[in-house]
């Protein structure tokens, strides 16, 4: 079997045309132009790339962006102060705060500052709790894309074996969470795992989400399964997943690329959450 590839360049600008026709149809409805304010704390340089991507994705789409480079020295107190103020500031709907942030700042506090309403990250305990809880709540961005882009195969999720390398708080237990309540019968692997291997060949749906370049080779997936590659590993030879893809396309029914896979769909989800917390009341 050779895999259809599952192609987030093209749904993540079909997307980002949608969210273009909501920020005008907003501006023209109301008045008010959706913004985003993207926080970038020292220089670190994948964070950089990252936040001139959202940036760039940000204005195409219309809104308001709000771009705060803070020297890596920034201490807490002052980082807390801008998120207070950017809470307050009617004309930001969004705030992402970039991470990793540097060690002299408590990512969770940072994240629990920001107003729920304005989390468009969907870090925020709250939306975390609710998420969990199975209630409304901004969801977090590359799990809710990874979860579009299942949608596009067509294919049933309910009764799905579905098994997640990585357990981090940003992507793995939330894809989990995500693909439980699409009723899949949900396997988290993770670095204590034994036999990860068996683990990954019983997966229907197999998303890897580790940090480790071409982890998941061919003999770890079954014949027909769904892949998705969530890793991005910078190699000399350029940006490689965490899917072994050459030989793992030959046997997957579907698969996402890196590039062109899950990242495209971060970003356009992102949009997303920030014009859908613009049009809440209460943002
Ligand atoms: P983390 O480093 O936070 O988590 C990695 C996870 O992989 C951990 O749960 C870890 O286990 C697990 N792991 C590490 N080594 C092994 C191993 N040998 N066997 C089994 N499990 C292992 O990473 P993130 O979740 O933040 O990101 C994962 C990848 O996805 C990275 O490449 C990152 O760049 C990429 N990414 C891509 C995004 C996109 O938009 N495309 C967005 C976010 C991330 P343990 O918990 O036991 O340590």
């Amino acid at each position: 079997m050779t895999a259809h590839i599952l192609d987030g360049k093209k749904l993540a600008a079909e997307i980002r045309v949608e969210v273009k026709k909501g920020v005008a149809e907003m501006k023209a409805t109301t008045g008010t132009v959706p913004g985003l304010a993207v926080v970038l704390v020292g220089d670190n340089p994948a964070s950089k790339v990252y936040v001139g991507q959202k940036e760039k994705a940000c204005l195409e789409a219309g809104f308001a962006s709000f771009l705060h480079r803070l020297p890596a020295s920034t201490p807490q107190g002052e980082l807390l102060g801008l998120i207070e103020r950017l809470n307050g500031d009617p004309s930001v709907h969004g705030i992402l705060v970039q991470l990793p942030l540097p060690p002299q700042i408590d990512p969770d506090m940072v994240i629990a500052a920001i107003k729920p309403e304005k989390d468009v990250d969907g870090f925020h305990p709250v939306n975390v709790g609710r998420l969990m809880a199975g209630l409304p709540c901004c969801e977090p961005c590359t799990p809710k894309g990874i979860m579009r882009l299942l949608e596009e195969t067509g294919l049933p999720i309910e009764g799905k074996e579905a098994v997640i390398i990585g357990r981090s708080n940003i992507v793995g237990k939330p894809v989990a969470l995500m693909l439980l309540s699409k009723s899949a019968t949900v396997t988290i692997c993770h670095s204590k795992t034994r036999d990860l291997a068996t683990h990954a060949r019983r997966a229907d749906i197999l998303v890897a989400a580790i940090g480790k370049p071409r982890f998941v080779t061919a003999d770890m997936v079954k014949e027909g399964a769904v892949v998705i590659d969530v890793g991005i590993n910078r190699l000399d030879e350029g940006l490689v997943g965490d899917v072994d893809y050459g030989p793992v396309s030959e046997k997957a029914s579907w698969i996402t690329p890196v590039p062109g896979g899950v990242g495209p769909m971060t970003i356009a989800m992102l949009l997303e959450n920030t014009l859908h917390q613009a049009r809440k009341p209460e943002a």
